[in-house]
């Protein structure tokens, strides 16, 4: 067994542990560490493609407020307004320090960050749409990978990558370190340190049309819960209306930043009848479920289940120089040239609003009464906050990954001054040992490839935009169903040496858990709020809903319920309409 010894390890490279080991690497004497399953510039950062949102007020007029203010009514008034006021602040500064360790955004013709409007960012309080996403064309995310990655070189982080972690370490109510399976070789690795942080990432694989890469299984949030840590507001999954038919690849929202408009089978701009203010740039939340309306009243494009995304009005020179990549993937993937024809979209499954509750220096947190894990931080799409309540804006994410991701590798700073290094128990990674010669000799008949395709089709089907109770309760049927089936299942591959097969397995585990999370809690919340739709419970009831949900799985089997107050500073809750 190879043991490691560091003071912080970061588990995941995206940009939430790029950020956080960018900051623990600034203080020499500190031996840091990023782990991460995927060599770090194919995190799915690099993905995110329209920009990240800062009221920088470089083409009109903005302020922090406004981006704060738009946050909470576009999580439909679940999120936490203390953390909703550090990200809008914070996002300012955390741009121009970007822009200061080199990230090429793109440009004003007087030398400013560009910026472009995106859903939900208004100006005055919800006046009009307002332009503060910076981007750099649309790779920004690849842009922040890069530039962070660079960065974390020059300051000597030491990166294992291609390791993936299967298991957290807690000891005398301390985190003190993860044990993980290097895919090279098959071996176990433990690494023990004194500060612990999960940035793993989502989970949309849970679904069957998404914009996730294959990776994204909710391995961070599956690993915690296993743990006794709750998980927080798992019912709020976000689709984000427009993915491209079938496949889910996703259309960037700065398409319709940039003018492009959604358009049903009788060519109408529908998004007029279902927000007048905002139209296409409404919340994702309300455009998915204008969509699939849409669809089920028979107006998708020749009475099928998609629409049209409608580039053709825009000049070709605008397509190139600021939606490169979305238009060439209409061009790779559909034979499609925007300039010419319209894309066929629907909704895909895009963000986790929920995930390992964190206060608002990213320490993992244990109840209600924000009890803090010592020595355990999150951050990213893995963590809630919570910035994004109910449903997140356009942006937002970017700037959640990266100012909470700073903030928790600052505060880890300030707790490695002062924390013993804990012990680790005798055989640390028995537990992780144990799953893995499980799923290696597990000598039954059932195919992961299968087990995983069910999960995810069935989950679009009962727990997608649109929820019921009797549906709900379906899926936990199947869910069992699957369970029993991932007991039985047989590996092609039983080698050691970048077994693949192996790895995809132990994911679907994670799945099952992220999914039965989701469900459980989608059943639980009686109301409809924001990304969650009760058909059943048709209406927002803030009387009994304005609350945070916290799913613990106990040791045996049975799971329990707590509630978390919204915190609240500055805006009152109201109807929300655009
Ligand atoms: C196509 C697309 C476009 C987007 N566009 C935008 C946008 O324009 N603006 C915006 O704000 N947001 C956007 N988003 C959302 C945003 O990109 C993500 O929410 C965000 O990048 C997540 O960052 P992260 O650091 O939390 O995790 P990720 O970047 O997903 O990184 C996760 C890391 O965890 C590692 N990991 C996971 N599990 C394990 C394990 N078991 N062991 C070891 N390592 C592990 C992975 O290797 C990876 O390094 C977009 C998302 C998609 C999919």
């Amino acid at each position: 067994m190879a043991v490691h010894e560091f003071d912080a390890v970061i588990v995941g490279a995206g940009g939430a542990g790029l950020y956080a080991a960018m900051e623990l690497s600034r203080q020499a004497d500190l031996r840091v560490a990023v782990i991460s399953k995927l060599y770090p510039t194919r995190s799915h950062t690099g993905a995110a493609q329209g920009g990240i949102g800062a009221a920088l007020g470089n083409m009109e007029e903005d302020h922090w407020e406004w981006h704060m203010f738009d946050t909470v009514k576009g999580g439909d008034y679940l999120v936490d307004q203390d953390a909703a006021e550090i990200l809008a602040r914070e996002a300012i500064e955390t741009v121009y320090d970007l822009e200061h360790l080199g990230l090429p955004f793109d440009r004003t013709p007087d030398g400013r960050i560009a910026q472009r409007r995106f859903g939900g960012h208004t100006h005055h309080f919800g006046q009009g749409p307002v332009r503060r996403a910076c981007h750099a064309a649309d790779r920004t995310g690849h842009m922040i990978l890069q530039t962070l990655y660079q960065q974390c070189l020059r300051q000597n982080v030491r990166f294992f990558n291609e390791f993936q972690v299967l298991d957290l370490l807690v000891e005398d109510g301390a985190a003190c370190g993860v044990v993980a399976w290097e895919i090279l070789t098959g071996e176990l690795h433990t690494f023990h340190a004194r500060a612990v942080m999960f940035a793993t990432g989502g989970w949309g694989r849970i679904y069957k049309v998404t914009s996730n890469a294959h990776t994204l299984t909710g391995d961070g949030a599956a690993i915690c819960w296993r743990r006794g840590i709750p998980l927080e507001d798992m019912e709020f999954y976000q689709f984000h209306p427009t993915g491209i038919y079938r496949l889910g690849i996703l259309m960037s929202e700065a398409a319709r930043g940039e003018g492009a408009v959604l358009r049903n089978r009788y060519g109408e701009r529908f998004m007029e009848r279902y927000s007048p203010t905002l139209l296409d740039l409404a919340p994702r939340d309300i455009i998915a479920r204008a969509m699939i309306t849409e669809i089920r009243e028979g107006r998708g494009i020749d009475g099928k289940d998609y629409l049209h995304l409608d580039f053709t009005h825009l000049p070709r020179q605008l397509l190139e120089e600021k939606l490169p990549d979305i238009t060439s993937f209409a061009r790779i993937y559909l034979g499609i040239d925007p300039a010419t024809q319209p894309v066929p979209v629907q909704p895909t499954a895009h963000y986790a609003m929920g995930g390992i509750p964190t206060d608002v220096w990213g320490r993992v947190v244990l109840d209600e009464k924000n009890t803090v894990l010592p020595g355990l931080y999150a951050a990213g799409e893995c963590a809630c906050v919570s910035v994004h309540g109910a449903n997140r804006l356009g942006t937002n994410s970017l700037v959640d990954i990266l100012v909470f991701g700073r903030r928790a590798g600052r505060d880890m700073v300030r707790y490695l001054r002062e924390a013993e290094r804990v012990p680790l128990r005798h055989n640390p990674d028995s537990d992780a040992r144990e799953q893995m010669e499980r799923l290696l000799r597990s000598e039954g008949k059932e195919k992961v490839a299968v087990l995983r395709q069910e999960l995810a089709e069935n989950m679009m089907e009962y727990c997608g935009i649109f929820r019921d109770e009797a549906g709900l309760r379906k899926m936990l049927e199947i869910l069992g169903d699957l369970r029993e089936r991932y007991r039985r299942i047989r590996l092609d591959d039983r080698g050691r040496i970048f077994n693949q097969d192996l790895l995809e397995a132990w994911e679907l585990g994670c799945l099952l858990d992220v999914a039965e999370a989701t469900v459980r809690s989608a059943l639980h919340r009686t109301e409809s709020r924001g990304a969650h739709m009760r058909e059943d419970y048709p209406k927002r009831d803030d009387e009994n809903w304005l609350k945070h949900t916290l799913l613990y799985r106990k040791p045996d089997g049975t799971f329990e319920f707590r509630y978390k107050p919204v915190v609240i500073t500055r805006f009152q809750p109201q109807a929300r309409t655009y």
